[in-house]
């Protein structure tokens, strides 16, 4: 051990790394400058959204250690914006510097088992699903959980990535091919009334607060649409809060970090999945409350006092992947004649299909107006002139 990780606060005008440069590490970036610190990113990939808005960008795999261990002597705490980052690579950067939060909420939460273990042993209620690792517990499993189930893989899976819908034992093979034959889980398939989320943040005395319960609509597995607050009970909110309150307790979380629910037809919550990072479904925040989820999560990993959380306007955020650049450039100007929506890219130059290229947020007074005006602008991006 080269240095052991401090407990002091870590002060504007020192330097923070991301491990990671997506969008997540943008937004990031973009609330620790305007606080006056530094941010290193480090990610394999160059001209990156994190690596745009940080003042240094270091291009190299995660498993190059070397490399590794250079960022994080450079820099006074490290942090990621991708969950999937190798323990070798935690490891590493944890010999320089402190990393929050601490490796093993990422080892829980970047594999399905083990998270869904995780949430079993601590009580916490979780579909119901079996491991699976040959097409014989495949069988298995889906007589013990009944079909339609899904297949998902235990790691590397996002975004509806890594996951195949069983409807008939016909489909046994194509699900165990599509996961790629190696460890999955089978989820029973929740008839679900609404999916919300709880993005949270714990300091490391403890203290927690949360952006209350959003609400999410998927599209091919992918958010689509957030909207804040959620249009659901009270007690369900209440629910969901205690619920991720729990969760970050338990993980004892120095950060963000956000629990994503599925309300079933009862009211019954069950947690789907767990991100240790900001979340989609929280850039609302960045507008709409006076302390978003990037500040807070800077705040917890520098040691600051958390911010307050109070949303100031209803807000409704909508996803803008590649497709939206299917027949060109989007139309900006259109979408900018609606002047409480607010537009943000990540500078990503290949609009891929299912690749999030960016969002839009739109900030009103009550929900049904916010969803209906960042629809109207979203749908304005795809007119052509
Ligand atoms: P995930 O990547 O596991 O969060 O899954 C992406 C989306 O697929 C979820 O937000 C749901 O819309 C849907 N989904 C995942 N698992 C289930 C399930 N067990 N039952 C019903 N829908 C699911």
């Amino acid at each position: 051990m080269i240095a052991t990780p401090s407990e002091k606060p870590v002060l504007p005008g020192s330097a923070i790394g991301v491990l990671g440069s997506g969008q997540l590490g943008r937004m990031f970036a973009i609330a620790a400058r305007r606080m006056g610190y530094r941010v290193h990113t480090l990610s394999a990939d160059e001209d990156t959204p994190t690596g745009q808005i940080a003042d240094v960008e270091i291009n190299a795999p995660y498993e190059d250690l070397d490399a590794v261990g250079k960022f994080a002597r450079a820099v006074s705490v490290v942090t990621f914006e991708f969950e999937n980052v190798p323990a070798a690579t935690v490891a590493a950067a944890a010999r320089y510097a402190p990393v929050r939060p601490g490796g093993h909420v990422l080892h829980t939460a970047q594999h399905r088992l083990r998270e869904k273990t995780f949430l079993l042993e601590a009580g916490l209620p979780v579909t119901r699903f079996h491991r699976v690792s040959n097409p014989a517990d495949l069988a298995a499993a889906a007589d013990q959980l009944g079909l339609p189930a899904i297949l998902k893989t235990a790691d590397f899976g996002y975004d509806g990535k890594g996951q195949f819908r069983i409807k008939s034992p016909h489909e046994f093979v194509a699900a165990w091919n599509a996961v790629g034959e190696r460890e999955a889980v089978l989820e029973a398939f929740v008839d679900f009334e609404h999916e919300i989320s709880v993005v949270a943040a714990r300091d490391i005395g403890g203290h927690f607060v949360h952006y209350g319960a959003i609400e999410n609509h998927h599209r091919n597995g992918i958010l689509d649409i957030s909207v804040a607050p959620a249009r659901v009970a009270r007690r369900v909110v209440n629910d969901a809060v205690e619920l991720a309150r729990a969760v970050l307790d338990k993980l004892e979380v120095v950060g963000v970090l956000c629990v994503e629910f599925f309300v079933c037809k009862d009211g019954r919550l069950l947690v789907n999945e767990l991100a240790p990072r900001p979340h989609n479904s929280g850039h609302f925040t960045f507008d709409a409350n006076i302390t978003s989820q990037f500040e807070q999560q800077l705040r917890a990993v520098c040691l600051l006092p958390l911010g307050d959380v109070t949303q100031l306007r209803s807000a409704a955020m909508a996803n803008l992947l590649g497709e939206l650049w299917s027949e060109g450039e989007p139309n900006w100007l259109a979408a900018a004649e609606i002047p409480d929506v607010k537009l943000h890219l990540y500078g990503k130059m290949e609009p891929r299909r299912g690749r999030k290229m960016g969002h839009l947020t739109a900030l009103t007074q009550g929900t049904a107006a916010a969803l209906r005006h960042v629809r109207r602008a979203r749908d304005l991006l795809a007119c052509k002139l």
